[in-house]
């Protein structure tokens, strides 16, 4: 029996935070032996954002971060594919033909893409590209037939264009995609350091996967948490403190965040702790990944060669998609 396929990823604009690896690859990890699983690194994408239009070399060596990330977290190359965005001229024509079944207003009816121009100071400078993008992502996921896109809760309304899309297809022109379903993670979105809704690197509030041990001791201890308490004695507030919220996410140890919320409720633990036991937790998160990340640093062929390999795998998967969409609207 062929299995089901997911189609997820990560636009190549730096390292990879705790923010991807609750919303998207802890479940990429999960499934990758139930699922044939696709892994985009959309680097023509990031050139939706102005920030990235200058800066191709960033993107560049984004590619290779992300991908020694993904590898880093455990998934396995002979299982998963990896895949260049730019690599596929078929996702170029494929998001060109299906920008024709979207209307301009339901474009621009988009929550993230308003919650972007917000967060990354767009203004009104944001290009037709930007706009367009959701479209171009409709076309990732859809040149592969991907049944499932384990994504962070941002994405949803991606997920869901795609889906409209991919079914006025099927409704004007005949069967060809399959409709995909969005998976968010256990934890939808992460807050960032400093408290804010979203970990992000436009925010400067991130913990990143390949962090040292002196960097993620550095961030954790200047983490944002009760701003109103002073002393160590003074009742705090555990909802909505980020510090909580990461020992929920990620302290497995129930009873140790149970004693711990009890006591500072009450004031009688200090923020050092606190902070010095989630150091212990996240630490023992990162430290086997940054050490599978070091190999992969020594062997960037290796990655190369990963990446190589996957897209030309995943072209003849496009091109028959492209083919079946070629027919169904006699351009074929
Ligand atoms: P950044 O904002 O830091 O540049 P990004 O949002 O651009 O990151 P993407 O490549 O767009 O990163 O996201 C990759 C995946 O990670 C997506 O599925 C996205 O929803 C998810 N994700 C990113 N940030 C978070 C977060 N703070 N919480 C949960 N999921 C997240
Ligand atoms: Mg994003």
């Amino acid at each position: 029996m062929t299995k089901k396929r997911i189609l997820t990823g990560d636009n190549p604009t730096g390292k990879l935070h705790l923010g991807h690896y609750v919303g998207s690859l802890k479940n990429r990890i999960r499934l990758q032996d139930e699922y044939e699983t696709f892994i985009i690194i959309a680097d023509s994408h990031a050139f939706a954002y102005p920030k990235y239009v200058a800066s191709p070399e960033i993107v560049a060596d984004g590619v290779l971060q992300v991908t020694m990330d993904n590898l880093a977290i455990g998934l396995d190359p002979t299982k998963v594919t990896f895949f260049a965005e730019s690599g596929i001229p078929e996702i170029y024509e494929l998001g060109f033909l299906l920008s024709m079944l979207v209307s301009h207003n339901r474009a621009l009816r988009n929550p993230t893409l308003k919650e972007e121009i917000k967060d990354k100071n767009m203004g009104d400078n944001y290009s037709l590209g930007f706009v367009n993008f959701p479209i171009m992502q409709a076309a990732d996921i859809l040149c592969v037939n991907a049944h499932l896109v384990p994504v962070g809760e941002d994405q949803l309304p991606h997920v869901e264009l795609t889906r409209e899309v991919a079914r006025k297809f099927n409704s004007t022109y005949g069967e060809v995609f399959v409709e995909p379903e969005g998976l968010v993670g256990e934890v939808k979105r992460l807050v960032g350091t400093d408290g804010n809704a979203k970990m992000t690197k436009s925010l400067g509030n991130t913990i990143f996967l390949s962090e040292t041990e002196a960097e993620l001791k550095r961030k954790i201890s200047s983490m944002y948490t009760d701003p109103s308490r002073i002393h160590p004695t003074d009742p705090g507030r555990v909802e909505g403190n980020p510090v909580f919220i990461y020992h929920d996410a990620f302290n497995s140890n129930r009873e140790e965040v149970e004693d711990l919320k009890g006591r500072y409720k009450t004031g009688k633990v200090g923020d050092v702790e606190v902070k010095d036991k989630l150091f212990k937790v996240l630490n023992e998160l990162i430290a086997p990944i940054r050490e599978k990340r070091a190999y992969y640093e020594a062997h960037q062929d290796e990655v190369k060669e990963i990446i190589a390999h996957g897209t030309a795998k995943t072209r003849a998967e496009t091109q028959k998609t492209l083919n079946s969409v070629l027919e169904k609207i006699q351009l074929r």
